[in-house]
């Protein structure tokens, strides 16, 4: 059994507090504490910086991150029945985890953090997108946070970081890389979890740019990208019609074949598209 601090093994941590699993609220709970802190450890150097957490349960991703010595922990968990075991973990931890009950998409946590920032999550699968997503559109950038070390199931790993000519490129793999790297950082089986899911999970990491890897207005930028990936079998130059006028010319000028679709298109001709769709 793994000892990463002198709380309980979370076996008998979710004994005790009768934590079975909700499928409703995605719980599928990591109870080795030897891999929650290998995960804490990829977001990077904690120590002098507030983490983020969504979800925490049990509390196995929040003991590893406060075992790997982040400054303060943040963590927002929906279920009102994790919260005394998160209570010991925080007086395990005296003034350096602050529990907040609540729904992750209606709390902002901005108030209760302090630079610099990461987020580490093992999110819930239900709004573990929406949030990335929510992250990574902020009005301004750069965003709150310096990093986020997020477990997704594999293929929304796999989105995430995809290349161009892949699947699995398309408009999560464009807004990750448009303003941060994203990687695939830990690869973890079912069976991992308790209970086990369906799919198989991946760590992704992800680590903001200061200033978007190429110019573009990110409204015209994600029009364009969704327009042409709603229709991504089509050619650009009709999946982009409605865009804007003389759409043939545009892509033209950006480097870009009207006869390729958007999944061949890599993010740098995206931009330079971006910028010629939002001249008048
Ligand atoms: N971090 C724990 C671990 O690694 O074992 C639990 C991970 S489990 C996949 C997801 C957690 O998110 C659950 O504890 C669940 O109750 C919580 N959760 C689900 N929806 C939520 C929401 N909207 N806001 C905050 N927490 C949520």
């Amino acid at each position: 059994m793994s000892t990463i601090d002198s709380l309980p093994p979370l076996r008998d941590v979710i004994a005790t507090h009768e934590l079975s699993a909700r499928k409703s609220l995605g719980q599928n709970f990591l109870l080795d504490l030897n891999l929650t802190a290998k995960i804490a450890r990829q977001a990077g150097d904690l120590t002098g910086c507030d983490v983020l957490e969504i979800g925490p349960g049990p509390g196995g991703l929040t003991r590893g991150l406060l075992s790997e010595g982040a400054r303060h922990v943040l963590a927002i968990e929906k279920d009102p029945r994790c919260l005394p075991a998160l209570a010991e973990i925080a007086a395990a931890y005296p003034d350096r985890l602050t529990v907040m009950e609540g729904d992750a998409l209606e709390i902002d946590p901005l108030e209760h953090l302090t630079p610099p920032i990461r987020v580490a999550s093992n999110l819930p699968y239900n709004v573990g997108t929406e949030l990335l997503v929510r992250w990574l559109t902020p009005p301004t950038w750069p965003p709150f946070w310096q990093s986020l070390t997020l477990m997704f199931q594999r293929e929304v790993a796999e989105r995430i970081v995809a290349k161009p000519g892949s699947k699995t490129y398309g408009r999560l793999a464009l807004l990750s890389q448009w303003r941060a790297d994203a990687q695939i950082v830990i690869q973890l089986p079912p069976e991992a979890f308790t209970p086990p899911p369906k799919v198989s999970s991946a760590v992704v990491h992800l680590t903001a740019l200061s200033e978007p890897r190429f110019p573009a207005d990110p409204a015209v930028l994600n029009r364009v990208v969704a327009a042409g990936f709603n229709q991504r079998r089509k050619m650009l130059r009709a999946s982009l019609k409605g865009v804007a006028p003389n759409i043939e010319d545009r892509l033209i000028a950006a480097g870009i074949k009207p006869t390729e679709r958007a999944e061949q298109v890599p993010l740098e001709a995206f931009c330079a598209l971006a910028r010629e769709v939002a001249k008048t």
